[in-house]
């Protein structure tokens, strides 16, 4: 049997992807490693507790419902803003809130900043406006036909000098912005990061930051971001196009330059018109095909493009009237201890010094009620760790060295104990815990060194490929689709593997229709 298309990977990327197509009628076939559709974007069960895999809530609901119902899911699908909270040294604010909003809580808090901070903000929200909906009409976001909306946009408000403008802030490190205006470190790090961490971002990146957080908002989803990804598994299904799960693609056969099928890990090859890879873009062109299959410059890029870090998570099942939740004043709580200080990041928890970074805790069951049973709460504890830290315990795929469980559940409860602090009772309430890491991401989610999204947060890496989006490669008839399809941050993680995904299908109808 030969496909028009061969998607490798069921996540949210491939999806959209498979899913758009098989509506526009082509044969597609996706081949899933996991025994499950959607890849992070799903949940699993512990005892009488569902937790999420990866997202948690996600940026542009309004383009992701739209695309949902081009695809004919009439469901009504409703969303609930989820908000967040920083408690480090002196600040505890909401910070999810209109910029205006946020700009006068600052100066209350740091009076001696005000008129920095009036500079400041003005500069950031000038930026904001002009890149709220760049996906729909800068060069470096168009790889597809435009549509007649796309047109009338890019006709009004596309022009020179609002792409100088980006250009030039997307070449400004964001620190320097921030130290022409402010003094307080703690306040420069807030403005900077969105946390505690110091400006790392280009001016671009920490303006599309703020434009999620503050603009356009971090949403959930009634149907559950796993709900997404079955109703997407149930077009494809539906529509005469094929999902095959627990099948993992080997190699990708390319030949004089294009793409021609995969070989799956039963060493079956399956041939089809055009390749769709979901996977990573290391993985991709590092594994899964042979290096000769590609240009030598753009592999030494890939192979040194860096992405970002990985987490240790900690998922926790707790009584709801043993804790004491008064200081968690959103669902999303980022909480440092002792902000400034430098990290450890020693093997060995002792020598680790959880109180220097920077903790998020999420009450999962406001999002989701039904994923603990009545009189328990989900709360999920995240904190950023490197693949690396981790790694003398990995002796092969889902194989780990006998110290390892006692390791992570020592951090864990090292974690929870740090959390206490500001919620009172947590360790006691606790019913039941289970720990992932960098490892668990990178042999479960299947993710490049267990990382969060495939591109760096520093200045100096952005301009790295000269475009934002890989979805084109230089194998013909190969696209990318999911987020490490993308070189930057532009619209936040799930919307921008749907994004992806949908770009990667307008191109293959374009060449075949
Ligand atoms: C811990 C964590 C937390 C996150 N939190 C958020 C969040 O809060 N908000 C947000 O918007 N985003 C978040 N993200 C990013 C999130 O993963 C994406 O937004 C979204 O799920 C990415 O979808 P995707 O299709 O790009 O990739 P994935 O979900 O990684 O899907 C890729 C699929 O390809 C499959 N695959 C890979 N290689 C092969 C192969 N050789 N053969 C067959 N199949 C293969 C994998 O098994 C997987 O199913 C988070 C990610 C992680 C890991």
């Amino acid at each position: 049997m030969r496909y028009d298309v061969i998607v490798v990977g069921a996540g949210l990327g491939g999806l959209t992807c498979a899913a758009l197509l098989t509506r526009k009628g082509l044969k597609v076939l996706v081949l899933e490693k996991d025994h499950h559709p959607g890849g992070t974007s799903y949940v699993f069960q512990r005892g009488a507790f569902k937790f999420p895999m990866g997202p948690l809530s996600f940026s542009y609901p309004g383009y992701v419902s739209s695309l949902l119902s081009s695809l004919g899911l009439k469901e009504p699908l409703e969303f609930r803003r989820n908000h967040f909270q920083l408690i480090a040294g002196d600040l505890d604010l909401v910070y999810s809130v209109a910029p205006k909003e946020l700009k006068q809580e600052l100066a209350r808090k740091f009076p001696r900043e005000a008129d920095g901070l009036e500079a400041f903000f003005q500069e950031l929200q000038q930026a904001m406006k002009l890149i709220y909906d760049i996906y729909l009409w800068h060069p470096d976001y168009l790889l597809e036909k435009l549509s007649p909306l796309q047109e009338k946009v890019v006709q009004t408000e596309y022009s020179e000098s609002r792409k100088t403008r980006i250009l030039s802030w997307s070449q400004t490190f964001s620190g320097d912005v921030l130290s022409k205006y402010l003094n307080n470190k703690l306040l420069v790090n807030f403005l900077g990061s969105i946390g505690t961490g110091e400006p790392v971002m280009s001016f671009l990146t920490l303006a599309m930051m703020w434009n999620i957080m503050a603009v356009e908002g971090i949403w959930y989803p009634s149907w559950g971001i796993h709900g997404i990804s079955d109703r997407l598994a149930e077009i494809i299904r539906a529509g005469g196009s094929e999902l095959w799960l627990g099948m993992p693609v080997k190699r990708i056969v390319v030949e004089n330059g294009q793409a021609r099928g995969v070989v799956t890990a039963d060493d079956g090859f399956i041939g089809a018109d055009w390749i769709v890879s979901n996977a990573d873009s290391k993985t991709t062109f590092l594994e899964l095909m042979e290096p000769a299959a590609v240009m030598g410059e753009f592999l030494e890029k890939v192979g040194n493009t860096p992405y970002t870090g990985s987490e240790l998570c900690v998922y926790l099942g707790v009584e709801a009237n043993r804790i004491d939740l008064s200081r968690m004043r959103a669902t999303h709580l980022f909480y440092c201890a002792r902000p400034g200080q430098a990290e450890e990041n020693n093997p060995g928890t002792d020598g680790l010094n959880l109180e220097s970074k920077e903790i998020e805790v999420c009450r999962w069951t406001d999002n989701e009620p039904d994923h603990a049973p009545p009189g328990y709460l989900g709360l999920i504890l995240r904190v950023g760790f490197d693949y690396d830290h981790f790694a003398r315990f990995r002796t092969g795929e889902k194989k780990r060295t006998p110290e390892y469980r006692a390791y992570k559940t020592a951090l864990a409860l090292k974690l929870v104990r740090v959390v206490e602090t500001i919620i009172p009772g947590l360790a006691g309430a606790t019913a039941l815990m289970e720990v992932a890491t960098p490892l668990t991401y990178r042999d479960w989610g299947h993710r490049y060194q267990g990382s969060i999204a495939g591109w760096s947060w520093r200045a100096d890496w952005t301009r790295n490929f000269g475009r934002k989006l890989l979805v084109e490669t230089p194998v013909r008839n190969l696209l990318l689709a999911g987020i490490y399809a993308a070189s930057e941050l532009f619209m936040g993680g799930v919307p921008t593997a749907m994004r992806t995904g949908e770009l990667a299908a307008s191109l293959i109808l374009e060449n075949k229709i």
